[in-house]
C-alpha cells in the first residue's frame, strides 16, 4: 500500500498499513523557497486516528519485546539500508520543504543511517550486568526492561535526523511508537516512516499520525496509555508535555532551546573562529538549536574579529537549497520569516547597533521565498530581547569582554544552557571555560553546532529536562531496570 493518495496526500502508519484519516482536512506543504510550489499534502488527522495509533502501539508491545534486542536491532540494519538507498529523494524533499541546502539535507540523512546502524548494533549489546552476591549460591543481575508505548514528537529543523535519534533506541530496546511529525516538514517524515514500513516491523510497532500539535500532539500526551514521551521542540510547548507526563507519573525527555555563546580571547586562532561562528550562526539559516547565537570577544581582539566576520559573511550565498552553489537557504516558513524580521527589528529599536544585513531579501529570485540576509548586531546590551530570546535565525549579537571572567558571566547570563564553545590557545583558560560555563555541549576550538552520534546531546536549565539523547545515553531514557535475584 502506498503512503501516498491519489492528490499526493500523505496518509497516516497505523498497524502496518497506510490509512486515510477520518478527516477530510488536508494540510499543504509549501516550498519556502518558492511558496507557489506545493511539496505535498499531509492529512489533518483527528483524535480518532490518535486513538488508532496507539492502541496498536499499546497491542503491539508485548510481542515486540518478546522478539528480542538481537532480531529488532537486525530489523534496523533493513532500515538502515533502505533509506540510504533512498537518501537523495529524501534529502531533495526535505529541502523544498523546509529549505536547507542539499548537501546540508544530505549530510542530515547520511547522519540518519548512521544512527540507525548504531541502534542496530546496539542488538547485539549487553542487556544487563550481573552483580556479585553475598550468597554464593545465587545469581543476582540486572535486566534492561522496555517502558511500553512511547509518545515521539519533534520540530521540522531536522526532520529526518530527529525522528529517527528517537525512535531508533525507542524501538531496539523493545518499546513501540506513536511519531507526531512537526507539520512544517511532514511530508519528508512520512518518508522516513516508509523505510521502517519497507523493513516489515510487527504490526503495530511504529505508528504516524499527522496534524496540528494543538490536536495530535495534545491528546498523545495526554494519552493515559502512554508510558513515556520524548520530546523536541520549544520551550512553550515543553512546558505543557512536562506537565501533562509529571501529572500521569510517566517519564518525559524534553530538548528545547538555546542561546549559544561563542567566546573568542586574544590567544585565539581568528580566522578558525570567523569560519565557526560563520558556521554555526549561519548554516541551516540559524535554525539549529546549538547556532551560535551570541559572539563573545575580548576587547584587544574585537575589532581584528568584527572585520574579518564582516568580510567573510559577504561571501555568503543565499537562495533556493537546491541551487548549485547556494551556502544558505530560506527561513523554514513564512511565520518563522517573520518572527525574524520583528527580532531584527526589536533589536535596532532596543538600541542595538546593525552593522550587517537585517533585511528580508525581496526582490529579483527572492521574491517567491522566505529569504533574510545574515545578521549581525553589536553594541548589544544583555537586557535586550536580542541577547536573551531564541531567534532560530540567522542572526548573531556580538559583545565585548575585557576578560574570560567577564566573558564567561555574560556567556552564562541567559536561561538556556545548550551548547558553548571557546577559541583560545590557552590551556588555562580552556580549563576554567569547561569547568564555569553552564552547557551540556561544551567545545573548544570547534563550532557551537554539530555533536558526534555516539555522544550524549542535551543541554542544562531551560535548554534540556531529563536524561540525555544519542549514544549510550538514550538507554537510560528507553528503558527501566529490573534488578533479579534468583536463589540457588
Ligand atoms: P514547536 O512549535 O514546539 O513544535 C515542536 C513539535 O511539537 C511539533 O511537532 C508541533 O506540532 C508539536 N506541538 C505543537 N503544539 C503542541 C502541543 N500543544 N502539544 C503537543 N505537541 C505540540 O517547535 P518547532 O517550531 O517545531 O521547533 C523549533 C524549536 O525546537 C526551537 O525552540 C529549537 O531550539 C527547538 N529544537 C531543539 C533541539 C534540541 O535538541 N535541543 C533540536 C531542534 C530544535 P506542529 O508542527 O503541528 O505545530
Amino acid at each position: 500500500m502506498r503512503m501516498e493518495t491519489k492528490e499526493n496526500t500523505c496518509k497516516n502508519f497505523i498497524n502496518n498499513t497506510w490509512v486515510d484519516s477520518a478527516s477530510e482536512e488536508i494540510i499543504k506543504s509549501i516550498n519556502p523557497a518558492n511558496k507557489e510550489e506545493v511539496v505535498g499534502y499531509v492529512q489533518k488527522s483527528t483524535a480518532v486516528d490518535l486513538e488508532k495509533a496507539v492502541q496498536a502501539a499499546y497491542k503491539a508491545k508485548k510481542n515486540w519485546r518478546k522478539l528480542g534486542q538481537v532480531e529488532r536491532g537486525q530489523l534496523l540494519f533493513k532500515v538502515a539500508n533502505i533509506l540510504e538507498e533512498n537518501l537523495n529523494d529524501i534529502a531533495e524533499t526535505m529541502t523544498r520543504e523546509m529549505g536547507k541546502s542539499l548537501p546540508e539535507a544530505k549530510g542530515e540523512t547520511a547522519r540518519g543511517v548512521a544512527i540507525l546502524r548504531y541502534y542496530a548494533g546496539e542488538g547485539m549489546r549487553k542487556e544487563g550486568d550481573l552483580i556479585p552476591s553475598t550468597d554464593q549460591a545465587a545469581l543476582m543481575f540486572t535486566k534492561r526492561t522496555p517502558l511500553g508505548v512511547v509518545g515521539v514528537i519533534t520540530p521540522w529543523n531536522f526532520p529526518v535526523a530527529i525522528p529517527i535519534w528517537k525512535i531508533a533506541p525507542a524501538l531496539v530496546y523493545g518499546n513501540t511508537v506513536v511519531f507526531k511529525p512537526a507539520t512544517e516538514a511532514a511530508v519528508t517524515a512520512a518518508k522516513v516512516v516508509d523505510c521502517f514500513a519497507k523493513a516489515g516491523l510487527p504490526e503495530g510497532v511504529l505508528n504516524f499520525v499527522t496534524g496540528t500539535g494543538s490536536v495530535i500532539g495534545q491528546k498523545l500526551i495526554d494519552h493515559p496509555l502512554l508510558n513515556a514521551i520524548t520530546f523536541t521542540g520549544s520551550e512553550t510547548v515543553g512546558e505543557g508535555v512536562a506537565k501533562s507526563a509529571a501529572a500521569r507519573g510517566i517519564k518525559f525527555q524534553l530538548e528545547m532551546g538555546g542561546k549559544n555563546p561563542v567566546i573568542v580571547t586574544e590567544d585565539a586562532d581568528l580566522d578558525a573562529a570567523v569560519e565557526a561562528v560563520i558556521s554555526g550562526a549561519f548554516r541551516s539559516t540559524g535554525q539549529k538549536c546549538t547556532a551560535s547565537s551570541r559572539v563573545i570577544i575580548e576587547s584587544g581582539v574585537y575589532d581584528a574579529f568584527k572585520e574579518k566576520l564582516i568580510q567573510e559573511t559577504k561571501k555568503i550565498t543565499v537562495g533556493p537549497g537546491l541551487n548549485e552553489g547556494i551556502w544558505m537557504g530560506p527561513c523554514a516558513s513564512e511565520s518563522q520569516f517573520k518572527t525574524v524580521l520583528e527580532y531584527i527589528e526589536k533589536g535596532k529599536a532596543e538600541g542595538a547597533s546593525l552593522i550587517y544585513g537585517g533585511e528580508p531579501l525581496t526582490t529579483g529570485e527572492y521574491v517567491k521565498g522566505f529569504f533574510v540576509s545574515p545578521t549581525i548586531f553589536e553594541n548589544v546590551t544583555v537586557d535586550m530581547t536580542i541577547a536573551q530570546e531564541e531567534i532560530f535565525g540567522p542572526v548573531i549579537a556580538l559583545f565585548k569582554a575585557d576578560n574570560l571572567e567577564e566573558a564567561i558571566a555574560l556567556a552564562n547570563n541567559t536561561k538556556y544552557g545548550l551548547s558553548a564553545s571557546i577559541f583560545t590557545t590557552n590551556i588555562a583558560n580552556l580549563l576554567e571555560f569547561i569547568d564555569e560555563v553552564d552547557a551540556g555541549l561544551v567545545r573548544i576550538n570547534a563550532e557551537s553546532a554539530g555533536v558526534e552520534l555516539q555522544a550524549p546531546f542535551g543541554g542544562m536549565k531551560a535548554s534540556s529536562t531529563g536524561s540525555r539523547e544519542q549514544g549510550e545515553a538514550a538507554k537510560e531514557f528507553f528503558t527501566s531496570i529490573k534488578t533479579v535475584f534468583i536463589k540457588g
